[in-house]
């Protein structure tokens, strides 16, 4: 099997750090949700990114980690606090690790995108993950600007089974979910065209993530008539890849036209969508850019979909963009 050492190692960091995400979000008071308190998501979000980089270390210490943290406000002297409390939770899963090697861990996931790399959201959708909603541990391997291996821990995603989903994807060999406590992997496969219930959009919880009124557009130009899934995090391309939804639109919030999307929020789910028979591409239609830097340089929007609706959906904000 291609990858497999690659892909047993990516389950089992992601597993851990959503464990410790868990651990984490179970302690939160609700005080902390009721005044939006980002101290929770912090110390969640480093100690993930040190449990998936410690283990990435430790398997191919020749691997670039593309991660979406960076020590610089942990190491100042009025964090020590947050840094202990993340050494801690760490510890739960790596006794004797000490601050020093927690900021060490977390340092190695700033690196470049290169010939062969990994990039890492320790927790996608922190939002979310406040709100008791969706969020994700997306981890993905890159070789020659071409996704190799995708895991998604979505510690609060259930499809009418167990509420816990791994969704695991190696390039040519399809993709499975499994319940993130352990057990058998099923088959993932986008919706077909007869499947009328699931012929649905499923879009950001946040409205400035995204465009909802022309994302509202492009759907119905389609035929989606049914309310949308809202979710946070890349659980959306999961709900594509099991087929719960049809597509998935983030078109550029008018509030953020230029935003460029970030590598690591996306990596993952495509390709999970992709092994599970789906298709993804910008707005326009191009492939996203995995092969540069860690914000697509040139591409704008995001469009998955179930594979048969894309070129519609592709014509549909062509023919947007002219009557704007
Ligand atoms: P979601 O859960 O789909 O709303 O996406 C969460 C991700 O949106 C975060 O990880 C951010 O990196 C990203 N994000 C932040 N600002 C924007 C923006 N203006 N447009 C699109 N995505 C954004
Ligand atoms: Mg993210």
């Amino acid at each position: 099997m291609a990858y497999e050492q690659e892909k047993q190692v990516a389950i089992a960091a992601v597993t851990q750090a959503a464990q410790l995400c868990e651990a984490v979000r179970q302690g939160l008071v609700p005080e902390a949700i009721e005044k939006n308190d980002k101290s929770p998501v912090t110390i969640a979000d480093y100690g993930a990114q040190a449990i998936v980089c410690h283990a990435l270390a430790a398997a191919f210490p020749a691997d670039p980690v593309v991660g979406e943290e960076d020590t610089t406000d942990l190491r100042q002297p009025e964090a020590a606090p947050v840094l202990a409390a993340v050494t801690e939770q760490v510890q739960r899963l790596l006794p004797d690790t000490t601050d020093s090697d927690v900021l060490r861990f977390i340092d190695h996931g700033n690196g470049s995108v290169a010939r062969r790399y990994w990039t890492l959201d320790p927790i996608d959708g922190t939002k979310g993950f406040l709100r008791g909603d969706q969020y994700a541990i997306a981890l993905a391997l890159v070789e020659d600007g071409d996704l190799k291996v995708g895991v998604l821990g979505c510690p609060f995603l259930s499809f009418g089974g167990e509420t816990g989903l791994l969704l695991v994807a190696v390039r040519g060999e399809g993709a499975v979910m499994m319940p993130l406590a352990g057990g058998s992997p099923q088959p993932l496969k986008v919706t077909t065209p007869d499947d009328t219930d699931r012929f649905r959009m499923v879009e950001s919880v946040e409205s400035g993530h995204g465009n909802l009124s022309q994302q509202a557009v492009i759907a119905q130009a389609v035929g989606i008539t049914t309310d949308s899934l809202r979710m946070d995090s890349q659980a959306k391309y999961a709900a594509v890849a099991a087929g719960q939804a049809a597509l998935y639109l983030r078109l550029p919030s008018p509030k953020t036209p230029d935003y460029r999307e970030k590598i690591w929020d996306h990596a993952a789910g495509v390709l999970v969508v992709e092994e599970a028979g789906g298709k993804v591409t910008d707005m326009h239609g191009k492939p996203l850019d995995f092969a540069s830097a860690a914000r697509f340089p040139n591409n704008q929007g995001v469009v998955a979909s179930n594979g048969s609706i894309h070129n519609a959906v592709l014509a549909a904000l062509r023919q947007g963009a002219v009557a704007q």
